[in-house]
């Protein structure tokens, strides 16, 4: 697998400060990206924004990943994100048909070969399919695109991934926990690691959601890992600290 930034928003800290200043000054937008240029308030009000879950101004930047390598098994859960933008390398205009382009787990490593044997099967049942196709005049699409049928989730698939900042949070909150399986983990994992060198202030909040830099809890009722405290017990120790004045007055017209 392997995960590289592509592109991405020239300034994004820069531009979520400017769209919570925005909100809150007189002055336009011009003058509010002006003022988050300044290296101090757009360093303090960054982290702020993202702490206290100012959701809409982290949606203005975006950031482009090129991901090589993964399954479709992966693929399949990736695509299930649905506020980004994807393009995936297509089984209908590309011969996938090789056994060396198949992602093989970790935990098949001692199968004594089954694994291999299995794709070698498919890949030969698919190059069967595609010579019969060829033979009786179609395309090289027409033929590839009913041979896929018989190949398995572990085919190799390479995508690139456009995400704003919101939803690249959200995602790592979701898919870097236990309960996501190895590969989705790894390719968030190789997502936050591409960031760093550039954006280490981001990188630093593309974490699982039990993480101090996210809930700090874990929400996972009955599948917890254990590693965090759950929901219940967080809620439960604040329970004896008095709400502020007027917290949980009634409002009455
Ligand atoms: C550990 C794990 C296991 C999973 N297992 C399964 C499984 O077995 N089967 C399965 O089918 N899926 C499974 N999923 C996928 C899951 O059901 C979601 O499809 C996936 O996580 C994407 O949903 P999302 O809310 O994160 O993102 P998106 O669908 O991209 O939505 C992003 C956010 O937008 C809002 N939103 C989007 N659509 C609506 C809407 N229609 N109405 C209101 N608000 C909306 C919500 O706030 C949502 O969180 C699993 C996911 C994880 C993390």
């Amino acid at each position: 697998m392997k995960v590289s930034l592509l592109a991405h928003t020239p300034e994004p800290e820069r531009l979520v400060v400017a769209a919570a200043l925005l909100c809150y000054q007189k002055g336009g937008p011009e003058a509010a990206y002006e003022k988050a240029g300044k290296e101090k308030l757009r360093a303090r009000l960054f982290e702020e924004l993202v702490r206290q879950g100012h959701g809409s101004t982290l949606e203005h930047p975006s950031f482009t990943f090129g991901i090589e390598g993964i399954s479709r098994a992966c693929s399949h859960q990736l695509v299930r994100h649905r506020i980004c933008a994807y393009n995936q390398q297509s089984q209908r205009y590309v011969d996938v048909g090789d056994p060396q382009y198949f992602v093989k787990p970790e935990s098949l490593e001692g199968d004594g070969g089954r694994f291999e044997e299995v794709i070698a099967e498919s890949v030969g049942y698919y190059r069967d399919i595609v010579e019969q196709f060829r033979g009786e005049g179609k395309t090289a699409e027409q033929a590839q695109e009913d041979a896929r049928y018989v190949l398995p989730n572990a085919t190799m698939t390479n995508l690139i991934w456009t995400t704003n900042l919101r939803n690249l949070l959200h995602v790592c909150r979701v898919r870097m926990c236990s309960r996501a399986q190895w590969e989705i983990r790894r390719l968030l994992h190789g997502c936050r690691r591409a960031m760093e060198p550039k954006f280490p202030v981001i990188a630093k909040y593309m974490v699982v959601k039990c993480h101090p830099n996210a809930m700090g809890y874990c929400d996972e009722e009955f599948r917890s890992c254990g590693f965090r405290p759950l929901r219940e017990k967080v809620v439960a120790a604040d329970a004896d600290c008095p709400p502020g004045p007027g917290y949980w007055e009634e409002v009455t017209e």
